[in-house]
Formats: structure tokens, sequence, C-alpha cells
């Protein structure tokens, strides 16, 4: 079981509500962006966030390892697996500092 901290930053990742700056078409998501302030990528999302922002990726080798790429396939398994996330978890966590989100 996650500690509460970890469950909410995961929690506001997979439903889009943690104030990243994504880009999206939806009025509903505040902060809106055509891209990665970050690497320059155009059409930021979670999944570029998880999956390939080169600014996070020392977070995300310390965190959830190597042993994954940026596809669909490895994104779900990331997403789903209990085996994984609490490591998302983490993850998320310290995105959203780094990003000094309100969590
Ligand atoms: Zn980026």
């Amino acid at each position: 079981m996650l500690p509460p901290y970890l469950a909410k930053s995961l929690l506001l990742f997979r439903v889009r509500n943690s104030l990243l700056p994504v880009s999206s078409f939806d009025p509903n998501v505040l902060n809106t962006e055509t891209h990665c302030k970050f690497c320059g990528t155009h059409g930021p999302d979670e999944f570029h966030y998880l999956m390939s922002c080169n600014h996070f990726s020392a977070d995300r080798k310390k965190l959830i390892g190597n042993n994954f790429v940026a596809n669909v396939l490895d994104f779900k398994k990331l997403m789903s697996s209990s085996v994984y996330i609490s490591s998302v978890a983490l993850f998320t966590h310290v995105l959203a500092k780094k990003l000094k989100l309100s969590i």
C-alpha cells in the first residue's frame, strides 16, 4: 500500500489533474503548453514526462530503471502493474516537487 502522499501524486498524474504543463485542447486543463519547457519537445503530456523527457532522465533512471523504452506498451506496463506502481508514484511525486506543483 502506498503512503498517502505518493498515492495522491500518482492519482493526480493518472487523472491528468496534476497541473503538469501539458499540451491539451481540453479547456479543463489549466496548465497548457505547446512545448516542453525543459527539453523543447512539441506536445508534452504525461507520457512525455514519464517516458521520454530528457530533463528527468536521471530521476527516471534512478526511480524506475532502464528496462523501459518510450512506447505505449511500456507506458501501459508502468501505469498498470502493481510491481512498478510504487516506483511510478515516487517518480510522479519527485516530478511534482521539482515543478513546484501543489499536491
Ligand atoms: Zn521534456
